[in-house]
């Protein structure tokens, strides 16, 4: 008998059939007499709805209250999967982040998990309870509620399975496994059978939306072994674990792309000692997270400096940035929001070298202008057009042949 930790998506529980649905797979491992934790998110489409619903009260809605908001979509899933559950003649339990408790930070929207009181699950696994938890949101120590950022829930998963010590840690989703990119763009898209943290990490950090990245980095410093798997379809899916050699013969294995980015240039910035912390500082204390920087100087003259940010704290940082650029006497701030972060991802990177010129190549053949470019030693990303998305990923993902079974 294993503890499991379950967390379903979204679109898993999209409606009351398939909450049934999912009540049922999760009694079949109740019946093989395994204890059964479950994270649930809310019902597709509808934390966008309760989004959708604060801006139009607020421009730029009150994160408190926001929380407070955006809580409400699991704590409809969870209630309708334990009552699914006793339909069936079997006990379960529902809890909300404040109830377990999740702790975390006051950071509202964008809280971290800080510590996990497990006492009250372990005491209703043990009266023989199907536990099921909220996933995306917890407590700060006002006893306010916070959530996590969007895709939380994974992380709600995998903080339980470390908390919980539990057996195994399974992500239920849309889609069979973690693949080379998004199937849902690229047919020829081909699911990975094990993945390491390390590339898991990447991969999510430059978009793959199918893992939280935060889910990740916690798997990886707690050594919990990841399944991500098909709620629809019973196949085996992707385990995302350590490091092995197999995995590091692979040149790249991912294509990945993230809308959610924006651009923001300030022209004309005095070259001098102490501008770039004085545009920085404001951001960061924000809670904003910069990504790509580019700086071009040529020595005592004025620069120009372009950096990326969320697409979802964009307004938030250019009215800062707007700020910052006339106490500096910079001449102008450009921005745009119609672009996206085209990348591929591989461990083997690190010892071959001519990957990011067959990047550069593969799009500039697709006739798209690369915007600005970063490099780690096991990836390559290039800022494009929006518009050119599924063309560039196509076109790179072809052309690194991720669609075979095995590279040279
Ligand atoms: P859930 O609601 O179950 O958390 P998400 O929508 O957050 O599901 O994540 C699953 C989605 O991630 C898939 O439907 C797919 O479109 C997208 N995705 C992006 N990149 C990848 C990838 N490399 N492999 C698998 N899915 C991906
Ligand atoms: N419901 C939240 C979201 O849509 C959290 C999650 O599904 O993981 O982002
Ligand atoms: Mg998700």
């Amino acid at each position: 008998m294993s503890l499991i930790v379950q967390k379903y998506g979204g679109t898993s529980v999209g409606s009351p059939d398939k909450i049934k649905a999912v009540a049922e797979r999760v009694l079949g491992y109740t019946r093989k007499g395994h204890s059964m934790v479950v994270v649930l998110s809310a019902m597709s489409g509808e934390t966008d709805r309760l989004i959708a619903l604060a801006n139009s009260m607020q421009e730029q809605p009150d994160t408190r209250e926001m929380d407070v908001l955006l809580s409400t979509g699991e704590q409809v899933t969870i209630s309708l999967f334990a009552m699914a559950v006793k339909a069936a003649g079997y006990d379960a339990i529902s809890f909300l982040g404040d109830q377990v408790k999740i702790m975390t930070s006051s950071r509202y929207t964008k809280a971290r998990i800080k510590s996990i009181d497990t006492e009250k699950i372990q005491n209703s696994l043990d009266q023989g309870k199907i536990v099921v938890v909220a996933g995306f949101q917890g407590v700060d120590e006002n006893g306010n509620i916070t959530t996590l950022g969007r895709g939380g829930s994974d992380t709600t998963a995998v903080a339980l399975a470390a908390a919980l010590n539990a057996d195994q840690c399974e992500i239920f989703t849309d889609v069979e496994g973690v693949f080379t990119t998004d199937p849902n763009i690229c047919s020829s898209a081909r699911k990975i059978e094990r993945i390491s943290y390390d590339e898991m990490l990447e991969l999510a950090s430059l978009g793959a939306k199918v893992l939280d990245i935060r889910s990740v980095g916690l798997a990886k410093r707690y050594k919990v072994p990841l399944h991500v798997r098909s709620t629809f379809v019973d196949t085996e899916g992707t385990w995302v674990v350590e490091e092995d050699e197999k995995m590091e013969s692979m040149l790249v294995s991912g294509v990945t792309y993230n809308k959610n980015e924006a651009r923001i240039t300030i022209s004309k910035v005095p070259d001098k000692p102490g501008i770039a912390s004085k545009i920085f500082i404001p951001i960061s204390d924000a809670g904003i997270v910069v990504d790509m920087i580019i700086q071009n100087t040529r020595a005592g003259e004025m620069t120009d400096l372009t950096f990326t940010v969320p697409r979802t704290d964009y307004v938030k940082a250019l009215e800062i940035v707007k700020k910052t650029a006339a106490e500096i006497g910079a001449e102008d701030v450009s921005s745009a929001d119609n672009i996206v972060k085209v990348s591929i991802v591989g461990v083997g990177m690190r010892n071959h070298s001519g990957i990011a010129s067959t990047m550069f190549h593969v799009l500039s053949k697709e006739g798209i202008n690369i915007m600005m470019i970063s490099t780690s030693e096991i990836k390559v990303s290039c800022v494009i057009e929006e518009k050119y998305t599924e063309l560039a990923v196509r076109a790179l993902h072809d052309a690194f042949a991720l669609e075979m079974d095995e590279q040279q």
